[in-house]
């Protein structure tokens, strides 16, 4: 198609920063409610190449906001119905679907800082331990870094890292913040319009990083509440913290391999249940699904389980249990790289028993 389609941004971008959009490789982790609105914007932009990270489903609930998804995705991972979406948006841009979790083990291939290093590393999740991860990639292939986050009608947005005085996020919050004491969607629920005005704020500071107008690009940290009408921004330039543990220091504690289940800290390590937020799910860590023969993995499971529980979508196979196990529906879902997702429980130990069930 023409570059006609992109007249209007031109004029403000101009010839060149419209090229350099098209050269741009962005990759985008999590592609939730925010995710999807700013892989949306970046695609119709004309960013070149997009990849979008994600580890997870579309269910029904997230119809309300994630706005790459229909009823007939529900079932389908996220990286690979939000890819066919934007490939009918813009069929100019090449998509990578990675349903991955994006972690210290894989988060460099995953994201294709090797392949193909990206212009910017742009926060679609719902984590703090991801948030991290991503500032450490950050900081130590010197990438920028726009950070958002957004839960009930409240919202935050930053460009981090972007040259010497820029802070990166651990300037601004040195740890991880502890477990249960910040809301999640699942606790304090979440309005559409906020996170697409969070993702909105997220992709006009892509493009300006990415068409070469940094000078440009948000030097505050911005909060905004939709339900209180309140707007605030507070400038983070020169925030730079010398004694940083990831700018300063350079240790990069997230990106540290944790296979080791008592390893202290730094990722979650791909050993690891994971319980995951706002879900009411579990996350079983790679296990032998029978590997090279994923293809016959749906037929053999739906030889053992009733018509119309199994249902394959991509790389993911779900299958429904009834509640006669404890009272509640679960859903056993296993991804092709092996991990292993059973919704209705966030206690380790039952998921795991539950998946045992479908695995045999
Ligand atoms: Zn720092």
């Amino acid at each position: 198609m023409s570059v006609q389609r992109y007249a209007r941004q031109i004029r403000i971008i101009g010839d060149q920063g419209q090229a350099r959009l098209a050269a741009a490789h962005v990759a985008i982790v999590g592609v939730g409610a925010l995710g999807c609105a700013i892989a949306d914007h970046l695609a119709r932009a004309g960013v070149g190449t997009l990849t979008l990270v994600d580890r997870d489903v579309v269910e029904p609930t997230n119809l309300q906001r994630q706005c790459l998804f229909a009823e007939a995705d529900v079932g389908s991972p996220k990286a690979s119905a939000a890819a066919t979406r934007l490939a009918a948006v813009n069929s100019s841009v090449r998509v990578y679907a990675e349903v991955a979790d994006c972690d210290a083990d894989n988060a460099e291939r995953v994201l294709g800082i090797l392949a193909q290093r990206p212009a910017v590393l742009v926060d679609g999740t719902d984590n703090f331990q991801t948030r991290y991860l991503l500032n450490d990639l950050s900081v130590k292939h010197g990438i920028p870094y726009v950070y958002g986050g957004a839960v009930a009608a409240e919202g935050a947005s930053a460009v981090l890292n972007t040259g010497p005085d820029s802070p990166c996020l651990r300037c601004l919050y040195p740890e991880v913040p502890a477990p249960g004491t910040t809301a999640t969607c699942d606790s304090a629920g979440v309005l559409g319009p906020a996170v697409a005005l969070v993702a909105a704020l997220q992709a006009v500071e892509v493009i300006k990083l990415v068409a070469g107008f940094t000078d440009r690009a948000s030097t505050s940290l911005r909060r905004v509440d939709l339900w209180t009408n309140a707007w605030q921004g507070v400038s983070i330039a020169g925030l730079r913290d010398p004694d940083c543990v990831c700018c300063g220091r350079r240790q990069f504690e997230f990106l540290e391999p944790t296979r080791d289940a008592s390893a202290p800290r730094g990722g979650r390590g791909r050993g690891r249940p994971v319980v995951l937020c706002g879900r009411n799910a579990v996350q079983l860590p790679p296990t032998d699904l029978g590997g090279d023969d994923w293809e016959g993995l749906a037929d053999r499971l739906a030889d053992r389980f009733a018509t119309g529980s199994v249902r394959r979508a991509g790389q993911a196979v779900t299958v429904s249990l009834g509640d006669e196990h404890d009272g509640q529906p679960h859903e056993i879902t296993l991804f092709a790289d092996g991990r292993v997702l059973v919704t209705g429980t966030s206690d380790p130990e039952r998921a795991r028993a539950l998946a045992a069930r479908v695995l045999g």
